[in-house]
């Protein structure tokens, strides 16, 4: 099945709403707009072959890291707003939104936080 993407398709835009942390001819990251933590973007309006998700993802653990510590985050890829457009977050450890985001105080009780 081949489709042009969808003209209204948010990442496919591409808008700078956000600070972007590292990008290439491939990928970018940037904070999300909904929940303000770190996230990859593909360029291609689609999904990657697992290895090429991996060499994505390497991207993604570098700002991670600085952001968050190594063991201050996990990934979440899980799509949930656009699922057909490949990308992934890096979300602080036990929660959803980012802590600095006003929106983390709001929701903390929602998420049940994980342990380990
Ligand atoms: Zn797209
Ligand atoms: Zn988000």
């Amino acid at each position: 099945m081949s489709s042009s993407p969808p003209a209204d398709c948010l990442l496919c835009a591409a808008e700078r709403l956000t600070s972007w942390h590292y990008e290439d001819e491939d990928c970018w990251v940037s904070d999300c707009v909904v929940c303000m933590t770190p996230m990859i973007v593909w360029r291609t309006h689609g999904l990657p072959d697992a290895d090429h998700e991996a060499a994505l993802l390497s991207h993604l653990h570098r700002v991670a890291v600085d952001r968050y510590g190594p063991d201050g985050y996990y990934v979440d890829g899980e799509r949930r707003r656009i699922p057909d457009h490949w990308h992934a977050h890096a979300r602080p450890a036990g929660g959803f939104f980012d802590p600095s985001s006003e929106l983390y105080g709001r929701f903390r009780d929602d998420v049940s936080p994980r342990s380990g």
